[in-house]
């Protein structure tokens, strides 16, 4: 997925402090969210992520620096002024309340005729999938559809940005990925930013177009998933994004951004050091993720690198299968989709493997 970058501007930080007493929790915060983004903030718990959202929804005040709405300072604006909506977490929609009821709540100081204010809420609905569902009552309405009333509701007042706070945690597994297409769907079709807070780094990969990756109220890396996935500037990015492989190295030399390093169980090789080049005297690391590794069948050549190696661990998941192979001094997981390499045997601990690599596809940290 890629995301034009001459999208207009909708939010931006500068430099943003947030103190709650003495605790620093947001450190600097600066970055731009472009109009009809969808924008995740990805985080551990407690890194700053819903602090940062609601300092866009004006229910924050900052310390210091400036939070600008299509090109306007919210200092001093508040958070019903601001053209901004919020869906919450635990929906807080009213049980008591038919669902139409529901959705036209915000509508309520509205001007508009109540046919007119009905055809609204129909539209809403109709949005979310829930034509027809406006007499139901509230609180008999599963976990997915209370989520699709609670869209509803913020999408009927037409924010400009909608903030969403780990909208789809409360519900399981099937339906969580359900949603994430429909919230991806419905994103498309108003065309307005969304801006959503996780700490699920999938659920972060797969819906948005751009992702903010914060520890402890920074911004670590801004980035498009591909970019995060393929380029984590750190290793805390690359740990958090998925899984990575980290293979101690030793710099042999340097010339103009590339790196000639000797990796453990590798052996030599040139790497891109512009992100982040080594510092003399200290050790970098290599990372390769699991899933750029590939286990090498009898007459199987590498197009690129290989490595002799030894199973010592199997661990088999129906599709996928995964090994930890020692490379001779380091220990690296390969993960071998089964579609890869169809009617495969699955590999015993002991067994002698060539690990396929390419060199394009590692990273070198500090
Ligand atoms: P989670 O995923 O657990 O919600 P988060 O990344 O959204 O985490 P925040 O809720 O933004 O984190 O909190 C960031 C830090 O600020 C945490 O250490 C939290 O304890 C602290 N914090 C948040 N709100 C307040 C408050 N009102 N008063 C004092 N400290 C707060």
């Amino acid at each position: 997925m890629t995301f034009s970058d001459d999208k207009p501007t909708m939010i931006e930080f500068k430099d943003v402090h947030k103190y709650y007493g003495d605790y620093h929790a947001l450190r600097g915060i600066n970055g731009t969210i472009k109009a009809g983004e969808f924008f995740s903030l990805l985080g551990p718990s407690g890194c700053g992520k819903t602090t940062l959202l609601r300092t866009i929804a004006g229910f924050e005040g900052i310390s210091s620096g400036a939070v600008l709405i299509d090109s306007k300072s919210m200092e001093g604006v508040p958070a019903n002024e601001r053209p901004t909506n919020m869906v919450f977490q635990s929906y807080a929609i009213f049980p008591h309340m038919s669902v139409a009821e529901n959705v036209g709540f915000g509508l309520r100081k509205d001007p508009r005729s109540k046919a007119e204010k009905a055809r609204a809420v129909e539209e809403a609905l109709e949005m979310v999938g829930l034509k027809g569902y406006g007499g139901r009552a509230a609180h008999a309405l599963s976990g997915g559809q209370r989520q699709r009333v609670a869209l509803a509701r913020a999408l009927i007042l037409k924010p400009k940005v909608l903030l969403l706070d780990e909208p789809l945690s409360a519900l399981d597994k099937k339906m969580r990925e359900h949603m994430q297409v429909e919230l991806i769907k419905l994103q498309r079709q108003v065309g307005i930013t969304f801006i959503l807070v996780t700490h699920d780094q999938e659920e972060a990969l797969v819906m948005s177009d751009r992702i903010a990756v914060m520890f402890d109220g920074e911004i670590a890396q801004l980035a498009d998933p591909e970019t995060l996935y393929r380029r984590p500037m750190s290793k805390k990015v690359a740990d958090f994004i998925g899984t990575m492989n980290f293979v101690p190295a030793t710099v042999l030399s340097e010339a103009g951004g590339q790196v000639e390093v000797e990796a453990k169980g590798l052996g030599r090789v040139m790497l891109d050091a512009t992100i982040q080049p080594p510092i003399k005297g200290e050790s970098p690391v290599v990372g390769l993720r699991p899933e750029t590794l590939t286990l090498l069948y009898d007459d199987q050549k590498a197009t690129e690198r290989e490595t002799e190696g030894v199973v010592d661990e199997v661990i088999y998941f129906g599709d996928m299968t995964y090994y930890d192979v020692y490379l001779g001094g380091t220990d690296v997981e390969v993960r071998l989709s089964m579609r890869n390499v169809p009617g495969r045997p699955i590999l015993d601990v002991g067994s002698k493997v060539r690990v396929a690599w390419s060199p394009s596809a590692l990273v070198l940290f500090r």
